[in-house]
């Protein structure tokens, strides 16, 4: 197996380090997937499922049968001051016992939070929801916007937003706290299995920008390597304040699309900001497989 690293200028490359296949909430195969980044021109992409890697085989194997640059990603639910903070992790081995280890508690925390959607959800007068769930994932991983899929195709909210706006966020009937693992674990999961730990779509949560940057210290202060500076739905001023954060508190800078290939979504895979110069790219600390 020979690994290659970058030895050409940066700008001319174009990088998504961010998708989901219906391994987790995405609608396409990880095959179909890889082949959306080919036919984008990607010339790097990952597949970053949720808490999973089991879709990543397929993917690599696409990707090699059309000589696409891929790594090996995976996105990690983790817990950051009582919130849920996404990070990514990039280059991972799949083998490493570690990560999947920790990936299974993910999956078996999942498992239970989806109990506790439908106990809510029953609460407020909808049955079987979980029953209802469970034939929209094509693969057995349950993610909440799989109860929101349902909770819309029974007719209970007309979008995505709203359905989790009034049923699955804050103390709404389907809203489960979960206790994920936190940062320095979730990335000693990820370092154990030679990746780089990336926090995924900083300004997605909610918090203050005071708040983003404290965070960022603390990533970096658990041995955490990069933030995702660009994403689909990134302000050039988001970028700016990101990257300038990033190169102060010296974490490396990603860039991904989080594409979910839902319909209404509008985000197509590859189709991504410029990234200012002068930042440290993560992807020039990562090898992969051609
Ligand atoms: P989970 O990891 O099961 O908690 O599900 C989180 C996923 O739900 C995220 O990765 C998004 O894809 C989706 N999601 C979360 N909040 C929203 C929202 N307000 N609108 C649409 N999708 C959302
Ligand atoms: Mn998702
Ligand atoms: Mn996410
Ligand atoms: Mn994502």
């Amino acid at each position: 197996m020979i690994s290659y690293n970058l030895d050409y200028n940066v700008c001319t490359m174009k990088v998504d380090l961010h998708s989901h296949s219906y391994f987790s909430d995405g609608v396409y195969s990880p095959s179909e997937v890889v082949e959306f980044a080919n036919q984008a021109s990607c010339n790097l992409f990952s597949l970053t499922d949720h808490d999973t890697t089991d879709g990543l085989i397929e993917a690599q194997d696409r990707a090699n049968a059309l000589s696409l640059n891929f790594i090996q990603g995976v996105e990690v639910s983790a817990i950051w001051r009582n919130m849920t903070v996404h990070i990514v992790g990039l280059g991972v081995n799949i083998n490493n016992d570690i990560l999947q280890k920790g990936l299974k508690r993910n999956q078996d925390l999942r498992k239970e939070r989806a109990e506790k959607i439908e106990l809510g959800l029953r609460r407020a007068g909808i049955k079987d929801a979980l029953d209802k769930t469970r034939v929209l994932s094509k693969t057995g991983m349950i993610t909440r916007t799989h109860f929101a899929q349902m909770l819309i195709h029974e007719g209970y909210c007309k979008d995505m937003k709203s359905v989790f706006r009034r049923f699955l966020t804050g103390n709404k009937p389907g809203a489960v706290r979960v206790e994920w693992s936190g940062f320095e674990e979730v990335i000693s999961w990820i370092h154990s299995a030679g990746g780089l730990a990336v926090i995924a779509h900083p300004f997605r949560y909610r918090m203050t920008q005071t708040k983003i940057k404290r965070m960022f210290s603390e990533f970096k202060e658990a041995y955490g390597d990069g933030v995702e500076a660009i994403t689909a739905m990134s302000s050039e001023q988001e970028i700016n304040l990101c990257s300038n954060w990033a190169k102060e508190i010296n974490l490396l800078i990603s860039s991904g699309s989080d594409y979910h290939g839902w319909p209404n979504q509008r985000i197509n895979i590859g189709s991504l900001k410029e990234i200012p110069n002068s930042v440290d790219l993560i992807w020039n600390h990562l090898s992969w497989q051609r």
